[in-house]
This record gives structure tokens, sequence and C-alpha cells, in this order.
């Protein structure tokens, strides 16, 4: 009842309430109700990363009347954050994310109660996540997402509606981003959307050495090529100008040599480094439709992101464009489908160039890969005794060394998604 009453008292809701107070063609007579007024002002929302997106998602989740936030942010405040990221002061660096954000809108919102959590998500259990209705991400790691992901698929109890937790994930890069909505395992999970994320290193190095299309190839061939070649400084020190400097001007020597524009100081520090750009206002945009998904989940205000579309891309690189559609979910997906999907493979490939595809494949992307056939561990990375024992397999075939046949099946983990099983029929070419 808290925000209900707090609207009798100030005039400060007024407008938000207008909106959950006039019955619509999409609500019912019991989602206007006083009870059902009161419910947002009950719900626990979870917000991981406090971020450039993760600012403005506290700020606007506060002001769209969620009372209980809690966040979770492992990092601390760097200069290089202040840019954008608004809830934080010069004198705030050094300080947890999470902490500082909490505090700041704490203050600016009355009435509102949020808990920061200084840690990696991966630090809490099932147990804790149960507490939320709905999580909303504001991250910039594609291995988290998977991670929270596969978590909340995982926690599903079809007895139990309360255990289906709708993620609401954000992202940008520059002047693109994306929102979308997941109601774990009715709809497209983030697994089932990884393809859509090629690896960032998924580049060949032949294409670097040899023909580059685009400025990032030159800074990467100047990255990792020139500079073996020529080691101008003992080690390579991303946060040494004078280093970046060097490769800048490699970089560019080379984009001019293929006609190549774009090379520029702060997109070779940016590749070298892995910087994502980050541009404030479109997490603003990006943050304030994640939250207007947000509320319309919590209120049936209005019908959210989800069942139908369930993806809203924002391009504002070429003028603006955006699209909603409806990502399909995957019968093959390693957390959210239940059949094993096919593995082309050429059977000539050792183990380990097999193990190595597994690091760029779009739909894998496993930096540690285990993998097993039927009854057979073929390779595990850990502990050290069984890496020992499975390490000679690295080196054989497929099809001769391992005896593997078509449709054998063969199943990958990997110790990041604890609770992600891949499963594969093999293929050969
Ligand atoms: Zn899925």
């Amino acid at each position: 009842m808290a925000l209900a009453t707090a609207s009798e008292d100030s005039p400060r809701w007024q407008y938000l309430d207008q909106i959950r107070k006039t019955k619509g063609p999409f609500n019912q007579d019991s989602d206007v109700s006083e009870e059902s007024l009161a419910t947002l002002a009950n719900a626990k929302i979870l917000v991981i990363g406090a971020g450039g997106l993760g600012c403005e998602i506290l700020k606007n989740l506060a002001l769209s009347g969620f009372r209980d936030i809690h966040v979770i942010d492992m990092d601390t405040i760097d200069i290089s954050n202040l840019n954008r990221q608004f809830l934080f002061r010069k004198s705030d660096v050094g300080k947890y994310k999470a902490e500082v954000a909490a505090a700041f809108v704490e203050q600016r919102v009355e009435g509102v109660k949020i808990t920061p959590h200084n840690c990696r998500i991966q630090e809490f259990d099932e147990d804790f996540y149960m507490q939320f209705q709905i999580v909303v991400c504001g991250l910039d790691s594609i291995e988290a997402r998977r991670w929270i992901n596969a978590t909340l698929v995982n926690m599903v109890d079809m007895d139990n509606q309360d255990s289906l937790k709708p993620l609401i994930d954000g992202g940008t890069e520059g002047f693109k981003g994306q929102t979308r909505v997941v109601f774990p395992t009715l709809t497209a999970c983030i697994e089932c959307q990884l393809d859509l994320y090629a690896p960032r290193a998924a580049v060949p190095l032949c294409t670097l050495a040899t023909i580059p299309r685009q400025p990032e190839h030159c800074i990467e061939w100047a990255h990792i090529i020139a500079w073996e070649q020529e080691k101008p400084y003992p080690s390579l020190d991303k946060d040494d100008p004078e280093h970046i400097t060097w490769l800048y001007q490699k970089a560019l020597a080379r984009a001019q040599e293929f006609g190549i524009t774009g090379v520029t100081y702060s997109l070779t520090q940016g590749v070298v480094k892995n910087i994502i750009p980050a541009i404030a206002s479109t997490n603003a945009i990006i943050a304030a439709s994640c939250c207007n998904e947000a509320l319309k989940i919590a209120t049936a205000a209005a019908p959210s992101l989800g069942f139908e579309e369930n993806y809203m891309m924002y391009t504002g690189d070429e003028a603006i464009y955006t699209h909603v559609f409806k990502n399909e979910k995957k019968g093959d997906c390693p957390v959210c489908g239940d059949v094993a999907k096919p593995l082309h493979v050429d059977p000539n490939w050792t183990l380990k160039e097999l193990l190595d595809s597994f690091a760029v494949k779009a739909d894998l992307q496993l930096k540690n890969p285990s993998i097993r056939a039927e009854d057979k561990t073929l390779y595990m990375p850990f502990p050290p005794s069984i890496e020992e024992q499975t390490r000679p397999n690295l080196d054989k075939k497929l099809k001769d060394g391992l005896g593997l046949e078509t449709n054998h099946e063969v199943v990958v983990t990997d110790p990041a998604f604890p609770t992600l099983t891949f499963r594969f029929f093999l293929q050969f070419s």
C-alpha cells in the first residue's frame, strides 16, 4: 500500500498513478485496484551492473515507483567512468560502484531502498535470486549474461509460478543497442540468441596477416603480429601511451597501404584494451526502454516485450533505425532446449583443433572446454591429474585416433558455466 498511500499524501507520484489507475484496453479491473497498485511498491527487483546502463536503470526504476531494489556490481569507480556514470563524482573514484550508486539514488528519491552487493553474481546461489520478481541486466560481459540466464532458466519449477523471473537485458555499443525480455523456459533465452554476438577475437589470423578489411584488423595486426616481430619494448603495457602510440602508428601505416580509413589513437586503445565504446545517450535510451518494460511487467499497465516480439534493436550510427522482432526459442539450446545439435567437423581434425574451434564458434564461445564421448572422457583441463591423463588425446585425430564416427554424441562443458551441458552429435564432412 506504500505507494498508493504516498500518492494521497503527496502529488509526487500523480503522473505515474494516472497511468496505473486508468483502465485501458490491455488491463483488467483487478490491475487498477488499490491492492494491485501496491504491488509495485512491494515488488523486489534486482539490477545487475551499476555502470553506464546500471546508473540509468537505478535512477529510472526509483523514479518509476519501485521501492525495493538490489544492485550487484563488483567493480570500483574509475575516473574514465565519470563522463557517463552520472551517479559518481570525482571524490568517489576507487569506491564500489554498487554502494555509491545505491546511496546516491536513495538520497535523491525519498522512500526507495537500494541494497548494494559489491561482488560477483556467481557468489550468490538460487535462494538469493529466488527473492526477486524481476531481474534487469545492464552488463558489458557476455559471460555474466550467460551465467545469470542459465541460473534463471534452471530455477524454473513448473509447479511454482513465482519461480519464473522475467529477465530484462540491455546492451549498448557506441551508437547501437538492444533491449530484450526473456521469460525463462517459455521464450528464447540469452543462450538461444548467443550467435547474435560473434566473439570479438574471431578474426582469423590469416585475415590479419594477408588482407585486412577493417581498421580493427590493422590494429590487431599491429598488436599481434608487428609487436611480436619487432618487440619495440620488452613487454606490452596497454596503459602506457608510448606503447599505444607505437601500435597506432603501425596500424595507421598498414591501413593506408590497404586504403582503409578509421584507424585512430582511441580506436587503437579500445581494440587493444578490448574497450566497448560507450556513449551516455545510447545508455540512456536503452536503460529507459528496459525500465519501461520492467514497469509494464510489474503493473500490467501495457503489454511488454516478451511472448511475441522479444527483442528491440536500436541503431543510431546510420541516422536512426529501430526494429522489434521475435527471436525464436531453439530446441537444441543447451540451456532451455532438450535435444542435441549437429556439430559439423572434419574427421581429420585433432581433438585440439576441435576444442580450439569452440572458442570462436559464435554459439559456444568456450575458453576451457572439457569433452566426453559416450562414457569416455576425451579431455578435461582440470584437475591436473585428469588433464595429464587425457592430454595425449589432444593430438589424436577425431576419426582415426579417437575412433569417433558420424552421429556419435559428445558432451561439452566449461567451468565458466557450471550448469550448462552442450550436447552434440558429430557430423563428419
Ligand atoms: Zn535457450
